[in-house]
C-alpha cells in the first residue's frame, strides 16, 4: 500500500468475525518483514493467566507470534523506540486508552496496524474500535460469508446452545461455552432473554 503519511499513520482493520482481519494483518506483517522493518506484533487477551508468547491465528490456519497485552498501557510500555511498524489484533477488546497509544506511536513516526471486530453480537459498536476509526488514516471493512443465507457477513452472531442468545448477556464471556456464526443482517438474531428461553425448549 502507498503510505498514507510521510510520517506515522493508523491503519485500522475491522469487520464481522471469519471476513479474515487476522489473515489481512498477518499479510502485512509479513511484508513488512520482507521490507525489512522492524516489527512487533500484539494481541489482546483477556485471560491474565495467560503468559509468554502467544500466536494471531486465523480461521485457516495462518499464524504469526504475537505479545499477549491486556490493557493499552502495557503496549506502550513494550513498544521498543527502534520499533517501526506495531500490531495489534483483538483490539476490540482494549480499553479506551488504546486511543491515545495508537496515536502517540503514529505521531511518533510508526506505522500502527490495529484489527478488531466492529460490533458485539448485538450489533452494538464494539469497544474502542469506533474512536479508532475516527483517527485513522486507512480502514479497511472486511465482510465474511453469511452461514444462513450466502450473502456478504457483517454480525457476529452468538449461539449458546446451537440457538441466538438474548441481548441481555454480557458483551464479552470469558471461557464461555457460546460459539459464534457470521451472518448478514437479514440473518443475524438477538431475541430478549424470554424469547430465547422459548427456543430452547422448542
Ligand atoms: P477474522 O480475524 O476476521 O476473525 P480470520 O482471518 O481469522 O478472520 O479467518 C478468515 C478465514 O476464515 C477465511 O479465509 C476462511 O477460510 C475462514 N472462514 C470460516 N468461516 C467463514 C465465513 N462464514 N465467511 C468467510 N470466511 C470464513
Ligand atoms: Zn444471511
Amino acid at each position: 500500500m502507498e503510505n498514507p503519511s510521510p510520517t506515522g499513520w493508523i491503519e485500522v482493520i475491522t469487520g464481522v468475525m471469519f471476513s479474515g482481519k487476522s489473515e489481512e494483518l498477518i499479510r502485512r506483517v509479513r511484508r513488512a518483514v520482507l521490507a525489512r522493518k522492524r516489527v512487533q506484533v500484539f494481541k489482546s487477551h483477556l485471560d491474565a493467566r495467560y503468559g509468554g508468547i502467544q500466536v494471531v491465528s486465523t480461521h485457516d490456519g495462518g499464524r504469526v507470534q504475537a505479545e499477549p497485552v491486556q490493557a493499552s498501557v502495557e503496549v506502550m510500555e513494550r513498544v521498543r523506540p527502534e520499533t517501526e511498524v506495531v500490531a495489534v489484533d483483538e483490539v476490540q477488546f482494549l480499553d479506551p486508552g488504546i486511543v491515545d497509544v495508537a496515536n502517540v506511536l503514529a505521531d511518533r513516526g510508526m506505522r500502527v496496524i490495529l484489527a478488531g471486530t466492529d460490533m458485539d453480537f448485538r450489533g452494538q459498536p464494539f469497544g474502542p474500535i469506533p474512536q479508532l476509526l475516527a483517527v485513522a488514516e486507512r480502514i479497511d471493512k472486511l465482510t465474511a460469508i453469511c452461514v444462513v443465507c450466502g450473502s456478504p457477513a457483517t454480525r457476529n452472531q452468538r449461539l449458546v446452545n446451537g440457538v441466538p442468545a438474548p441481548a441481555e448477556g454480557p458483551t464479552i464471556q470469558v471461557g464461555g461455552l457460546e460459539t459464534y456464526e457470521a451472518r448478514c443482517r437479514e440473518c443475524h438474531e438477538v431475541p430478549s432473554a424470554a424469547r430465547a428461553q422459548i427456543r430452547l425448549l422448542e
